[in-house]
Parts: structure tokens; sequence; C-alpha cells
């Protein structure tokens, strides 16, 4: 089992909170973009051969081969419209036939989200879409320079539940202006419509984004960290409420709707990622972990799609260390004995060791009879905090 990426990047405008890579314009090459995929994975051949290579890799009965999962990402995806798709699902179909059998995610703006795109999604395999919703105020999809209304985001999410796909909508929450009210509403609107997953996210704003300079002209504010936090609080309140069980840091989903795709980067499964910036991770026998980054921005990736922009090799132990920080995010738990399987550099009295200082917090605690390791309830707000602490 291991999950498939692809990184499509266009937008036809740039959100000026956003530090994804991408490339504005309304008519991207789809067929360019293909091209540069197939000489992505011609340049890589040797390293893609390692993937299958039984000496070298391991599955310690973590893996069955399978490209499990695929996701389309981005940027935006749906912008390919259902010719640009096709393309692309021809091309994912011919050099990973089989892909996506447990699940293929598409992620689609709701401004693209009607049924002939969703018709297209269907025709290339897709089961699955993400949303990019965001919120569901008119105010707040101004204030995030979205360029979809409120009522289009709902049809999206009503469509594509008609057309039997499942759906993940997303959330920003945090954006100055919304309320707890707000989000609740948000939150049942989604809900009613269709999603089944919905991912929640504070608004955070990176330095090399537009919305910095937009605040020095008086256009926008700086979030609040304290009403974003209230506002994460609000929202899982709503989405619990609703019958979403909060499974990951930042996901929650109806039973066996949690996303699959992102369950096998916590899980330490290998993922491959193709296009500019995307990542990817393989996992050796001893522990060890390659990551890999792709060059960012489309002409420097599309001249060189095969040199990484970085690769690096982590440890048994460096490996080890990084993966109780991924597990962690799955609110269910960390299963030592499977993390102990994957990482056979570590012991079990090595995890205590490191978790011992959390635990006495109540920060982290040991459920189902020591065997599993988790975010204690009502702590997961302070992930990141934990984690820093675990890898320190
Ligand atoms: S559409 Fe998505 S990827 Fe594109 S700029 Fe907006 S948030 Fe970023």
């Amino acid at each position: 089992m291991r999950g498939l990426y692809v990184h499509v990047p266009f937008c036809a405008r740039a959100c000026p909170y956003c530090d994804f890579d991408f490339q504005v314009g309304r008519t991207p090459d789809a067929a360019g973009f293909v091209t540069g995929l197939e000489r992505e994975l011609d340049a890589r051949a040797q390293e893609l051969a390692e993937w299958t290579c039984p000496d070298e890799h391991v599955d310690s009965g973590m893996s069955d081969g399978t490209w499990s999962t695929v996701y389309l990402g981005g940027g935006t995806p749906s912008l390919l419209g259902p010719a640009g798709l096709g393309l692309l699902g021809e091309w994912l179909a011919r050099r990973f036939p089989g892909a996506g059998g447990r699940e293929f995610t598409v992620e689609v703006n709701p401004e693209h989200g009607d049924p002939a795109l969703y018709s297209a999604v269907r025709a290339i395999g897709g089961t699955r879409v993400s949303l990019g919703t965001q919120s569901l105020e008119l105010a707040g999809l101004r204030t995030l320079g979205r360029m979809h209304t409120p009522a289009q985001a709902l049809a999206s999410v009503a469509a594509a539940a008609a057309a039997g796909l499942r759906v993940s909508a997303d959330l920003i929450v945090g954006w100055p202006g919304q309320t707890a009210a707000g989000v609740a509403a948000d939150v049942r609107g989604l809900v009613e419509a269709g999603a089944e997953h919905v991912s929640v996210y504070a608004l955070t704003i990176e330095a090399d984004t537009p919305w910095p300079t937009l605040v020095r002209r008086g256009k926008r504010r700086l979030p609040d960290s304290d009403h974003q936090a209230d506002m994460l609080a609000a929202a899982e309140q709503a989405l619990t409420a609703a019958g979403l069980r909060h499974y990951e840091v930042a996901s929650y989903a109806r039973a066996g709707a949690e996303a699959r795709h992102n369950l096998l980067y916590w899980t330490w499964q290998d993922y491959l990622g193709l296009g500019p910036s995307a990542h990817s991770a393989r996992y050796f026998a001893d522990g060890a972990v390659l990551r890999r980054g792709n060059l960012r921005g489309l002409p420097a990736w599309v001249n060189d799609p095969g040199t990484p922009a970085e690769a690096e090799r982590l440890t048994p132990e460096a490996a080890a260390i990084e993966g109780l920080w991924t597990g962690l995010r799955d609110l269910r738990g960390l299963d030592v004995a499977a993390y102990l399987r994957r990482f056979p550099a570590v012991t079990r009295a090595w995890v205590e060791a490191r978790a011992r200082r959390q635990v006495m917090r109540g920060n982290l605690e040991w459920v189902d009879e020591d065997r599993v390791l988790r975010i204690a309830p009502g702590r997961w707000y302070w992930h990141d905090a934990v984690a820093a602490d675990l890898l320190a």
C-alpha cells in the first residue's frame, strides 16, 4: 500500500494567504503538464525501479506494493476542466495501472464543481473530491480572496454527493470578524449539503504572501491567535455535534469516510510525489527514510523535472523520532507495535522515555492496555508543541 500524489500547479487567481506552488492563468496547458510528468518519470526511472526491489525496500507487512491511493492536489486541479482532467487521467492509467483502487481524490474549487466536471472525475477513476469551500459567509470568502460565492460552495458539495463522489470540504477559520455562530452555521451547511469529511485550518499568514502587504495598506488585518483558538473550538463542537469524529488534528469524518491518502502519511507508508514542489518518502528495512522534494515553480520543474530541490536520507533513529510526530497526528493514537515494526532501530522503552514528560503533563496518554499512545482528549490543539518536545 502506497500513495501517489500529483501536484497540479495552476490557479486562476492567487489567494492572498496562500504560499503553495502555483502559476496564475485561466487556461492551463494540460498537455504540456502531462508531458512534464512523463519526463519526470523517465528521469526518475532508476529510483522508481528501486521502489519495487524487495531486497532494498521494507515491507514489514505494511506494504503490498500497490498504488492504493491517488491524490490530485494543487494549485487547482479542477482548473484543468473535464478535458484536461481526462488527459491527466489517461496518462495516470497508462503509467500507474490500477492506481487509486482504495481512494482517488481530486481537489476541486467550488466555482468548477458542476456535473460535467464531476462526470470527468468519475471517468478517470475518481472516488472522492476535496472541495476548497473555506467559508459559507460572503464576508469570509471576500476576506480570503476566494472567487466563489457561498451558494456555489453549497451547490458544489451537493452536486458532488449527487454524482456519487465522497465529499470532503475545507474550512478556514480565524479570519478577522468571524464568529463562533458563523463557524457553526458553516458546518451545518456543509454537512447538510453532503460533506462527510471536513478539514479545518486556522488562517495562517506566511511572510511571502500578499497578505502582509494588504495589512500595511489597511486592507486586511492579521489573525489573532486567541480568536483562532476560539474558532477552532467552535468548529470542533459543531462538527462533533453533527456526527463527525475528530480523527486527525485537522480532520473530521463520518465513520468510514476518513481520508485514506492522508492516513497513509500518518502511518508511515511510502508515497510518490510528482509535479513541481511535490514530496516523496520511501521507507527502508532498517527504518531509515528517504525524503525528496521536487523543484518549486512550473518553469524550473519543466526545465529539469528529474533533479530534486532537496533529498535526504534520515537515519533510522531520526526517522523514528519524526515518525512519533507524524503518528500522533492520528488522534486514534499510535499503535506502538506497528510503530516498532516500521522503526526497528528503537524500542518500546525508548518510546516510553521520549513520551514521559508529555504523559506527565497530561498531553499524551497510554490507552488500550498501553498498546496505544495518543494525544489526550482535548489536547489536540497543542499537537505541534507536544511534537516539538518529542523531537527535541
Ligand atoms: S486556489 Fe488554492 S492553491 Fe490556488 S492560490 Fe487559492 S488557496 Fe492557493
